[in-house]
């Protein structure tokens, strides 16, 4: 055998392995399916806000829903996201368990599964194995299709190493349909059926989509400031209903900061609350990007800055994958480390 048989032999080999290994891998589409018979409840959850022709109308619900919805958000974005997947802060092990316990009341699975997967999303974003890219798999399927599928259903476990080490984390993990159960209890028993609809249900469903926005609006609508590999985006709308998670195309560029709004003007309501929390000692060692990181576009050359502006139109993701524009220099490596890379350090 030659050598150059020999090397492609091996090529063949390390793709069939990688290929196996990854049950999950999102490179071939046809074996994705909803689940319809599971995802029942799910749809049913969608229609209980006809109940609130059953009961009575008061605005302290719409004050409920409201406040139920962005208190869970929070836990979603800084327990899930910038905690559990992208490790942009720290604290103790018990507040950990409250940020979990926190976020699995917003009813998105168990923490293990929501990081594992984001942590994977970052590493293939936008190229085929990514799960939930909106501009190879459409919208439908990167707001919930992905998270109705059964083939998702695991963690990637070797994502999530670090923290499956915690036996509370790993049974809530399994049991994550108990917060939201908790939660549903509690709002009944607070304030009757109006709170249970209104701050349970209702808040729920708007809950989910702000979430799921995220997956597909975020890397669809909105401005490009960094070139990234992907089609992240940054957007004030999707920042407000999601507590700073908006400023995407910042967190793809640089994954691992506790603020995702690097501007003033970048409202990030998560990270608002962080810096409150770290004031008590209750949170620590928050993760900012650096000046150089955050003023990288600057000197971005004549050609970088008409890409940006042209992937920033509506639709135009695709010019992404355009091998012939000009790409980020790598003379400043300023890209987030991958999460295993972050595995490694701590
Ligand atoms: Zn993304
Ligand atoms: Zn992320």
């Amino acid at each position: 055998m030659t050598e150059q048989h020999a090397a492609s032999a091996n090529l063949t080999a390390n793709l069939t392995a990688n290929l196996t290994a990854d049950p999950m891998s999102g490179a071939d589409p046809k074996l994705d399916k909803v689940n319809w018979a599971k995802s029942v409840p799910f749809f049913l959850i969608h229609l209980t806000p006809l109940l609130a022709f059953l009961i009575p109308f008061k605005w302290e619900y719409v004050a409920v829903m409201v406040a139920s919805y962005y208190v869970r958000m929070f836990f979603v974005t800084a327990g899930y996201h910038r905690y559990f997947s992208h490790r942009a802060y720290q604290t103790s092990r018990f507040f950990q368990f409250i940020l979990a316990f926190g976020a699995e009341m917003s009813t998105q699975k168990g923490v293990l599964w929501w990081a594992s997967h984001h942590r994977h999303h970052h590493r293939e974003s936008d190229q085929p194995d990514d799960v939930h890219s909106p501009t190879l798999r459409g919208f439908w399927w990167s707001q919930v299709g992905w998270i109705l599928s059964s083939r998702y259903d695991e963690p990637r476990w070797k994502d999530i190493k670090d923290f499956a080490r915690f036996p509370e984390l790993v049974w809530l993990n399994k049991y994550y349909y108990v917060p939201p159960l908790l939660g549903m209890g509690a709002m009944y028993l607070i304030g009757g059926w109006g709170w249970a609809l209104w701050g349970g249900l209702i808040s729920q469903v708007l809950l989910w989509h702000g979430t799921f926005t995220i997956n597909s609006l975020s890397h669809v609508f909105g401005k490009r400031r960094y070139l990234t590999t992907d089609t992240s985006r940054n957007n004030f709308f999707l920042a407000l209903i999601t507590c700073g998670e908006g400023w995407h195309n910042n967190h793809h560029y640089h994954q691992n900061t506790a603020n995702q709004g690097w501007f003033w003007w970048e409202v990030d309501l998560s990270y608002y609350v962080l810096r409150l929390l770290s004031l008590f000692g209750i949170v620590w060692k928050l993760k900012h990007p650096e000046e150089q990181t955050k003023y990288r576009h600057l000197s971005y050359t004549a050609a970088q800055k008409r890409k940006l502006k042209l992937q920033s139109v509506f639709g135009q993701g695709a010019l992404l994958a355009d091998p012939t524009t000009e790409e980020e220099p790598s003379v400043l490596p300023l890209a987030a480390p991958a999460p295993a890379a972050l595995l490694k350090r701590s």
